[in-house]
């Protein structure tokens, strides 16, 4: 008997949509809220500040991510494999984006959500960049690139709404 290689083809190429292993939360306090006079949980009106000015008030490694389109390397954040409850906010603005009851195990590296909190807590825009036509997600209020949004992902939606773990922030509901 013999493994056909077109089963071990399959299992790879679904490896995404499996659950992932758990861990505890990480819920060290942002660095990015000091400092931050934009930085708000309750104010959802939409901001128009400067490149330069985030680039002045947010971490280089943020900023990367949320001003330059950066991607953070798979399996390197500190939510990819969090399973706690409670709220993921916008980490350059405050803004709630997903709710953790939206959040699926995936083993793609990072954290995937099928919903959003609200229908504007994002925003999307056609990105071609990298040889690749995908759909950008960005953050209702402060523009922020948060990650892409896929396809493939569980029901009820099927959607896949994959992010950077550095442009968001989590706080637990019973903390
Ligand atoms: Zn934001």
């Amino acid at each position: 008997m013999f493994i056909r290689p077109a089963i071990l083809f399959l299992f790879g190429a679904m490896a995404c949509a499996n659950p992932g292993s758990t861990s505890t939360m990480d819920t060290a306090p942002s660095s990015t809220q000091q400092d931050n006079p934009y930085y708000s949980r309750t104010d959802t009106t939409h901001l128009n500040v400067s490149d330069a000015e985030w680039k002045r008030i947010l971490p280089a490694d943020v900023y990367q991510v949320a001003r330059q389109q950066g991607t953070e390397r798979a399996f390197t954040g500190k939510y990819w494999d969090a399973d706690g409850l409670g709220m993921y906010y916008c980490a350059v603005c405050g803004n709630a984006l997903f709710r953790s009851d939206s959040k699926f195990a995936s083993s793609c590296g990072w954290p995937s959500f099928y919903q959003a909190l609200r229908p504007n807590s994002v925003r999307y825009e056609e990105d071609k960049s990298h040889g690749m036509i995908r759909t950008e997600v960005l953050c209702g209020r402060c523009d922020s690139h948060l990650g892409h949004i896929f396809d493939d992902g569980p029901p009820p939606t099927g959607k896949r709404f994959c992010m950077n773990s550095i442009v968001l922030d989590f706080e637990a509901d019973n903390k």
